[in-house]
């Protein structure tokens, strides 16, 4: 679904991704795992254009997103859901205007059905009855569960979540990734940046190990949390486990 080739990125001097190559399948969940300042958001924010590569492809459905421009760009960027730290809530708006407003812009169907549609993915994320509140009367769990609501109102093909579980209280920490295990099961594509190891061991099918803008070890998480090969890995995972 996803290819990327010898993807480079700088922010003036500074070459935070230096030639990454990856293949991320339909279906699959890929987990990407490292350091603070290795450049996994920065790769997550590539594979949908929300940052410029400096050089390399990023090719989505077989469109090479690098080198497409204007609305067709858009369409494609559409079925790329995104999932961040901080929620990006509209505050001014009601949970159910949160999830309706960009499908509703699109024009994607009529206002009852986008509606009925986000009715059922608040079901979906167990906040059936929060439809009607405000962003400020939710728990940081709850927001990040509109916030996928709102992800899938647009039928992704594929959903990239950046570190979804960092900014919220232990507590709740378990009840994202409840859901996040519910759409891996369903079959749904995706791509997690995160610290939860214990995610990256039980749910991911993938799992890329980056430092210093290099994807250092891949494989499946038995190999690279049983037996790692590359020694930053190694050095990685006994700090973190
Ligand atoms: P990670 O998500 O692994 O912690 P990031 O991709 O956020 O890493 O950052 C990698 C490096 O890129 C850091 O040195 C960071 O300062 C730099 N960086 C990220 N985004 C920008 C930006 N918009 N402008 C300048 N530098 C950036
Ligand atoms: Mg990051």
């Amino acid at each position: 679904m996803i290819k990327v080739k010898e993807l480079y990125k700088s922010f003036g001097q500074n070459e935070v991704l230096k030639g990454i190559n990856l293949n991320i399948k339909k279906g699959e969940v890929v987990a990407i795992i490292g350091p603070s300042g290795s450049g996994k958001s920065t790769l997550l924010r590539c594979l949908n254009l929300l940052e410029k590569p400096t050089s390399g492809q990023v090719i989505f459905e077989e469109n090479d997103l690098t080198n497409t421009k204007g609305t067709k760009l858009d369409q494609l960027r559409q079925k790329m859901g995104m999932v961040f730290q901080g929620f990006n809530l509209f505050p001014h708006k009601k949970v159910i205007e949160n999830i309706t407003l960009t499908p509703l812009t699109l024009k994607k169907a009529s206002k009852t059905e986008l509606e009925n549609q986000a009715n059922q993915l608040l079901k979906k994320v167990g906040l059936e009855e929060k439809s009607n509140v405000y962003p400020s009367k939710l728990s940081g769990g709850q927001k990040q569960r509109v916030a996928i609501a709102r992800a899938l109102a647009m039928n992704p093909a594929v959903i990239l979540f950046d570190e979804p579980t960092s900014a919220l209280d232990p507590e709740v920490v378990g009840e994202v990734l409840a859901v996040m295990k519910d759409l891996a099961k369903e079959g749904m594509t995706m791509v997690v940046v995160t610290h939860e190891m214990g995610f990256a061991k039980n749910v991911s099918d993938h799992v890329i190990f980056m430092d210093e803008g290099i994807v250092q070890e891949e494989g499946a998480p038995e190999q690279i949390f049983e037996n790692p090969q590359n020694e930053r890995t190694k050095q990685f995972l006994s700090k973190v486990l």
